[in-house]
């Protein structure tokens, strides 16, 4: 009895020391310097091939991206540097196109346009609820500063839409605002917004080519407002308008260009204080 006790014991002992063996592979482990990694974790290797044991495995740790084009988004891992990169969706569907023509209620346009040899007008629309801002500021050619500056408010009051209209002296200097409530509906005047930056001729989706390569939806020439433009592209990112780009060809100068980025989110407008409205009806 005692004996076959013993052997039980002996066989457990045995058992355990084969099972360390092959965790620890018998050896003290030597880690490579360098890391090993793969699309989720990224670790140390030992210098034996025949080891299975890993240190500091962990999940990568992305930086905040680098944007490589339109479609695609860098990122690299902080710890082992490897790198990976996410291709957005620019492709919608026709409801999707219509439904993001409408921008919103929470969005920033910025849109710049070039006048080749003149400088640059660059034209911030800005929407945070009911309330508006179109800032627009004008660079002359090479200047970094705004030569000029000017603001515009809007409001939306229930079934009323509220302009806020900046007033100039004679010297043009800014004076205060005429607050105006619009003879149009408010849908009539938030067409009107979008219709600065996105004109009506530039929303047909019928006119575009989805670009897999670039992401755009492009179109090479079309009528606008009885002039031609070009080279106009509308991108989309999961399934919002995030970016437009078209050039006037006018002459055979060198044609005034307008790009256009849309972001959603995070926006805010302050309407002008009350000592700064000077009429109101
Ligand atoms: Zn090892
Ligand atoms: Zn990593």
């Amino acid at each position: 009895m005692m004996k076959k006790i013993l052997s039980l014991v002996l066989a457990v002992i045995m058992c355990f020391a084969v099972a360390t063996t092959l965790i620890s592979c018998g050896h003290e482990h030597e880690y490579k310097t360098e890391w090993s990694s793969d699309a989720t974790n990224h670790w140390h290797d030992c210098t034996d091939p025949d080891c299975t044991e890993p240190a500091d495995k962990a999940a990568h740790s992305w930086d905040a991206g680098t944007v490589k084009s339109f479609v695609d988004t860098e990122y690299a891992c902080t710890v082992c540097g490897y790198k990976k990169t996410v291709s957005a969706n620019t492709v919608v569907s026709a409801t999707q196109w219509t439904a993001a023509m409408d921008l919103g209620e929470n969005y920033t346009i910025y849109a710049k346009q070039f006048y080749p040899g003149e400088g640059s007008e660059v034209f911030v629309a800005k929407r945070a609820g009911n309330l508006f801002a179109f800032i627009s500021e004008m660079y002359e050619e090479g200047e970094t500063e705004a030569s000029d500056v000017s603001y515009d408010y809007g409001k939306i009051d229930g079934e009323v839409y509220y302009n806020y209209y900046p007033q100039y002296d004679q010297n043009e200097q800014f004076i205060g605002y005429r607050v105006e409530a619009s003879s149009q509906t408010v849908q009539e005047n938030l067409d009107e917004v979008l219709g600065e930056f996105v004109p009506e001729p530039l929303r047909d989706m019928t006119k575009y080519t989805h670009n897999t390569t670039t992401g755009y939806y492009e179109c090479a020439e079309m009528e606008y407002y009885g002039m031609t433009i070009q080279n106009i592209k509308l991108g989309f990112k999961e399934g919002k308008l995030v970016y437009g780009w078209f050039e006037l060809a006018i002459g055979d100068g060198e044609a005034p260009s307008i790009a256009m980025d849309i972001t959603y989110g995070g926006a805010t407008v302050t309407l002008p204080t009350e000592d700064q409205i000077i009429t109101q009806n």
